[in-house]
């Protein structure tokens, strides 16, 4: 009997369960052949997990904590690790021969199936130190043994980064050098972050993508969309103009296949679309301007917290300016 293989993402709350379900729907418009698996945690809701029931072949619940395997005993010495610990979960799908693991925060634009040619581990560069792999889409072979030692790994070293890509690194340590054909092209995981860092390529070879990958703390879902002009607002007009046709694709996606799904299933209760007509618009960008008033103290202290303010005052051009000054 052959096994199948499968596309794996991982979605432990529901905004992130909306990426999940966009790139499920991408994955299936550019029609793969493979099974679709999605990772969740005990947070999603009801309504969600229900839509993902629909759009993924398997709803699979992970939590961590409840495990009785070795991941409860790593993560009582690693509390640090969560997340990290229920994307490691995707080596125990032992019922696929072979998966690719996809970021819940990238889309597809052309079929990649060819992937499942590839052997383990097979990831493309990080566009931040290319010696490292990025984990938002890599090529793994499930396997209880590389599960065991990768949460023994995970306890024992920690990750460099905090999250997986620092223990995955870690583990794999010899992708940077031991066997190009491990080495996925770039457009297999281009994040739009290479738009800034080599523009010149990015007008070159981006029209190839084939993944896109929302890299960062701008994920398309934390913007809103106005459907009747077709514009996605919210960010720093420079960001949202950088990212503009990936971030429209995503968002014509979720508006037109997944919106209806999640209003079917939230019924009356009410939820976040993330779409709104302009006067809504309006007042949003309102609140937006009164909270990018914040004090630069608590400005600061957000940043350090890890939410900074991409959209408004630490927009890419104000970061840009700062940084010119400093130079100067
Ligand atoms: N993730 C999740 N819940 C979280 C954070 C992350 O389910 O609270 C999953 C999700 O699949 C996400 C991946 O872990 O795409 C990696 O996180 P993220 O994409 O935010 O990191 P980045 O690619 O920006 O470094
Ligand atoms: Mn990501």
């Amino acid at each position: 009997m052959s096994f199948d293989q499968a596309f794996v993402t991982l979605a432990t709350n529901d905004n992130y369960a909306k990426g999940a379900m966009v790139l499920a729907r991408s994955l299936r418009n550019h029609h793969t052949t493979s099974k679709l698996v999605v990772l969740t945690g005990p947070q999603v809701s009801d309504p969600c997990q229900s839509v993902l029931k629909k759009l993924f072949d398997e709803v699979r619940v992970v939590d961590v904590l409840d495990s009785k395997d070795t991941a409860h005993l790593a993560m009582m010495k690693r509390p640090d690790l969560g997340v990290t610990f229920t994307k490691l979960h995707c080596w125990t799908l032992t019922h696929y021969s072979k998966c690719v693991f996809m970021d819940a925060d990238t889309l597809v634009v052309s079929n990649i199936d060819d992937l499942f040619e590839r052997e383990e581990l097979s990831a493309a560069p990080d566009p931040g130190w290319p010696d490292c792999f990025n984990t938002g889409v890599f090529v793994f072979q499930p396997s209880m043994a590389t599960y065991e030692k990768l949460m023994q790994y995970s306890a024992e070293h920690g990750s460099f980064d905090g999250g997986d890509q620092g223990v995955l690194n870690g583990f794999f340590s010899s992708w940077a050098t031991t066997d190009i054909s491990k080495h996925l092209p770039f457009i297999y995981n281009l994040s739009s972050i290479a738009l800034y860092t080599y523009l010149p390529a990015f007008k070159q070879y981006g029209g190839n993508a084939k993944v896109v990958h929302f890299l960062g703390q701008m994920k398309p879902w934390s913007l809103t969309f106005d459907p009747k002009a077709q514009k996605v607002r919210g960010g720093s007009q420079d960001a949202v103009a950088s990212h503009s046709s990936f971030l429209l694709d995503w968002w014509t996606l979720y508006s037109r296949e997944v919106l209806p799904l999640l209003q079917e299933h939230y019924g009356d209760q009410p939820f976040h679309s993330g779409c709104v007509e302009e006067e809504e618009c309006q007042e949003a960008s309102a609140a937006a301007s009164e909270a990018s008033r914040l004090s630069s103290e608590e400005r600061r202290e957000r940043w350090e917290r890890g939410q900074a303010d991409y959209m408004g005052e630490d927009s890419f051009e104000n970061i840009q300016k700062k940084l010119d000054a400093f130079l100067k």
